[in-house]
């Protein structure tokens, strides 16, 4: 009984010493430890190897919504995804404030668009100053296109490789190799899940694809508010023929809107794409003095983090891609 009592006591210390998240149960049961049931003790051990279990798992740091979709994707339940910023944050605008630098040094590996669109994220990174932080860069192995508008820099590449399909799950795939790289006990699992999450996309795809077999769209013009459409209409074939925005996010003055609409008068540009989630009176002038049709599509980057919001989010676009472009082929009479 004695020794009993002894190892009670130490393994007592021990929780004290080690857990401390449980300190505060662990003085408990030390002022009481006579009276520790061997059943508290198994309850105990169980609840410090499930601390231990959760605490090797790895974080992930995500930046925008679409990697949060992509991440939970690839890893599942294996690793924590943590948002470096609380959702609701536009990412047209957003500054990086304190708690974002706190959740970074929770993170060991942060996946980054790294072309625009998350600067905010890569200022934290480097205020950080953290050489053991793992950075992935999804955008490597994807084809970039040049950005758009009127006041846009050379070399500047189009960011919005999230509104694409292709893109998506170039990505993904990129993500799931990095990864295994770090995770590789895991491996296996992170590239089956990528194949999954790409086969959905590419069913998506297929599916408005063979919805648009039976009309002709040669031809079809489209402008747009926001350069982010550029991916995806490129897999369908569309060119672009205005970006509204004269740079990235920023809304037109009175006289490049006044351009904007004679360019669209002019070019016979048929639909125009505006975004779903960002402030934009100015496009219901654009209607009122064209009569050109609107589609509202998704940017992605909007609203609450959610594993299924790119899956959802895509759907909706490919939907109004389709719609657009039958109404495009009905004006014409190529239907
Ligand atoms: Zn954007």
């Amino acid at each position: 009984m004695a020794t009993l009592l002894i190892m009670l006591k130490r393994f007592s210390l021990l929780l004290l010493l080690t857990l401390t998240s449980l300190q505060s149960y662990a003085q408990v049961d030390l002022k009481n430890e006579q009276k520790i049931q061997p059943k508290q003790l198994k309850q105990l051990k169980q609840q410090s190897s499930e601390q231990n279990r959760q605490e090797k798992k790895l974080t992930v740091g995500i930046t925008l919504q679409p990697y949060y979709s992509y991440v939970k994707a690839v890893v599942g339940d294996q690793v924590n995804v943590l948002p470096l910023v609380d959702e609701g944050f536009n990412p047209h605008n957003y500054q990086p404030q304190a708690n974002d630098l706190r959740r970074l040094n929770l993170m060991d590996v942060i996946v980054v668009n790294a072309i625009g669109h998350d600067d905010f994220a890569l200022k934290v990174i480097k205020a950080a100053d953290r050489n053991n932080l793992i950075i992935i860069k999804a955008n490597k192995d994807v084809p970039l296109l040049p950005a758009m508008g009127q006041s846009v820099g050379n070399g500047v590449v189009n960011p919005h490789t999230f509104v694409g399909v292709a893109t998506t799950i170039q990505k993904v795939y990129s993500i799931a190799n990095e990864m295994s790289k770090i995770d590789p006990d895991n491996a296996k699992l992170y590239r089956a899940n990528a194949r999954a999450y790409a086969l959905k996309f590419r069913k998506m795809k297929h599916k408005a694809m063979m919805n648009l077999s039976d009309i002709n769209t040669a031809g079809m013009k489209v402008a747009t508010t926001h350069n982010a459409y550029g991916y995806i209409l490129q897999e369908f074939g569309v060119q672009v023929s205005a970006v509204i925005e004269p740079a990235h996010g920023v809304e037109p003055s009175a006289s490049q809107l006044q351009e904007t609409i004679e360019k669209i008068k002019e070019s016979g540009i048929d639909v125009l794409f505006y975004e779903l989630n960002m402030p934009n009176r100015y496009v219901d002038t654009i209607e009122k003095e064209t009569g050109i049709k609107l589609y509202r599509f998704s940017h992605m980057t909007h609203g609450a983090y959610r594993a299924d919001k790119v899956e959802v989010e895509m759907r909706q676009n490919l939907n109004m891609l389709v719609e657009a472009m039958k109404f495009t082929a009905a004006q014409k009479g190529g239907v």
